[in-house]
């Protein structure tokens, strides 16, 4: 007796309650469907990759993990004015300035610098907002540092200058390219 069902969907299935005969108690077709479905996939282009040992080409625009920039002096760029805070939608950043001594003229470009500067990445969704917005081309979301890892603790994932600040000789390398072309 067949059943008729309601779907949602609207995809009508039909179900039989009728009693199977012995070969169909054996299931030997519907198993032998199911390898057949399998192997059709094997030779199917595959939509997954080995990560870490291969990756994938990130698109032009890809936004990846924030940098904070260094100047091709290697001084920090960021003045801790507020601005890429202010417009981030997820309110993940936040800053604490403070002023530069006169010592310190090598390492921060502005008279004013962010002694704490922090982005929540649980927060943040990527949307290059705090890039726009900055006005001394100090935030990036760049390709070269692309993910942001996985983490078991949430604490781990409030990035701070450590990992933020572009590495000194990232910017040393980036200045010798700008010279050489
Ligand atoms: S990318 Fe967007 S969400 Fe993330 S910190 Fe910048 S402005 Fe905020
Ligand atoms: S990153 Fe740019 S916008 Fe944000 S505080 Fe620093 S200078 Fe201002």
């Amino acid at each position: 007796m067949a059943i008729e069902t309601i779907s949602l969907s609207g995809k009508k299935k039909e179900v039989s309650n009728k009693k199977m005969n012995f070969w169909e108690s054996l299931y030997l077709i519907a198993i032998f469907k199911g390898l057949m479905i399998t192997i059709k996939h094997l030779f199917k282009r595959k939509v997954t990759i080995k990560y870490p040992e291969q990756t994938r080409s990130l698109s032009p625009v890809y936004r990846g993990q924030h940098t904070l920039m260094r100047d091709d002096e290697g001084r920090e760029r960021c003045t801790a004015c507020g601005l890429c805070a202010l417009s981030c939608p997820a309110e993940a950043i936040t800053m604490k300035a403070a002023e530069r001594k006169p010592e310190e003229k090598h390492l921060y470009r502005e008279e004013k610098y962010a002694e704490i500067y922090e982005i929540n990445m649980l927060r943040c969704i990527f949307c290059g907002l705090c890039e726009e917005a900055c006005p001394k081309q100090a935030i990036y979301l760049t390709k070269s540092r692309t993910m942001v890892k996985a983490q078991t603790d949430r604490e781990d994932f409030i990035y701070g200058k450590d990992k933020l600040v572009m590495p000194l000789d990232m910017a040393i390398k980036n200045t010798q390219n700008q010279a050489a072309n």
